[in-house]
């Protein structure tokens, strides 16, 4: 079968590899669609894998049709439309014991080094990791459910109550999946910030009423004036640059919380007094807890997530030249690659 895998940095090749079973418990998926994520980019590009392992089949952002299953497999069966939650987890662990495992270690998740991978004919999966898609949520929409799910894990982390103000840095996927995820739940009058007219405009179509660019307005004083002057009660950080880190903080209200999301590839320096003198607080999301991925597929199937705008299709063989590479350039937005013809 044909599978995407990265040998090195920046060195991705389309290989011919052995076909999969699925043993006991276990579930083989044939994916139709696989998103591109900023974790891919991040591995592709500055080699952040163990290449020592050899070859990793890429991957984690998939949804497909069940085409074999093992035994003792009973809640999926034969042509069953699914959505993946790619990450293992031992289940015996203190942090699995306790609910948390999404940060069971080592991190181990489907298609960043795990064995196989979405973008690949077939992959086998236990079956915990398998997702019945609900009427009306379509493989397009599926393959959008574990990026979502990352930004819900944000929303979930902020503790966000109803009358909250919110702001959001960064209007790429993650930052599209927060803006949307808070509308869900009701929030509506959210503050967006991003630098790119291209992602301005995506999210502007989405509904977004305040857009900022951050070279043309001092946002912390913008987001203020927007607040009677009290802040935003949470900041997402869905950018994972310096710029945004600080004018996060410099937004927040009293007691104000800045939720991390984004990965971020640079070291960042701030006082801890600018937090104290406010009684701050900066908090991470990483994943998502149990709940989340399940959260995002019924609002799903409640008519939101739409795809509109944001998402492009690109076919298996283009994959660096129409994905990897003008994701990297800042042109792209959500990139599918559609694994089955
Ligand atoms: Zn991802
Ligand atoms: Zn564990």
């Amino acid at each position: 079968m044909r599978a995407v895998r990265l040998h090195g940095k920046e060195d991705i090749r389309i290989d011919d590899v052995a076909d999969v079973a699925p043993g006991p418990g276990q579930v083989r998926v044939a994916p139709a669609h696989n998103g591109i994520c900023g974790s891919d980019l991040h591995m592709y590009f500055q080699g952040t894998f163990q290449a020592d392992r050899g070859p990793i089949v890429l991957g984690h952002e998939f949804a497909g049709i069940v085409d074999a299953v093992g035994d003792g497999v009973t809640s999926v069966a034969v042509g069953t439309p699914v959505t993946v939650r790619p990450f293992h987890r031992c289940g015996t662990c203190y942090r699995c014991e306790q609910g948390m495992t999404h940060l069971c270690k080592p991190l181990s998740c489907v298609g960043c080094g795990a064995e196989g991978g979405g973008l690949a004919e077939h992959v086998v999966l236990p079956e915990h990791m398998v997702f019945a898609l609900p009427d009306g949520v379509s493989l397009e929409q599926g393959a959008l459910v574990e990026p979502m799910a990352v930004s819900y894990q944000g929303i979930l982390r902020a503790g966000i109550t109803p009358e909250a103000n919110s702001v959001i840095f960064g209007a790429g996927p993650i930052g599209i999946g927060t803006f949307l995820g808070l509308r869900a739940l009701g929030h509506d009058g959210v503050v967006v910030v991003e630098p790119s007219p291209v992602r301005r405009a995506a999210i502007e179509a989405l509904g977004a009423a305040t857009v900022l660019d951050p070279a043309v307005h001092d946002v912390p004083a913008e987001v203020r004036a927007r607040t009677g002057g009290r802040g935003a009660d949470v900041a997402f950080e869905c950018a994972g640059v310096t710029a945004s880190f600080h004018a996060g903080i410099g937004s927040l209200a009293a007691r104000g919380r800045l939720v991390i999301v984004a990965v971020y590839e640079d070291l960042v320096t701030w006082h801890p007094n600018q937090l104290m003198m406010d009684e701050l607080e900066v908090r991470t999301a990483l994943a998502y807890e149990p709940g989340a991925f399940e959260a995002v597929l019924d609002l799903m199937a409640r008519g939101h997530y739409r795809p509109d705008g944001w998402v492009e299709h690109i076919p298996l063989d283009a994959v660096v030249d129409e994905g990897f590479l003008p994701l990297r350039r800042g042109e792209r937005l959500k990139v599918l690659v559609d694994v089955t013809p």
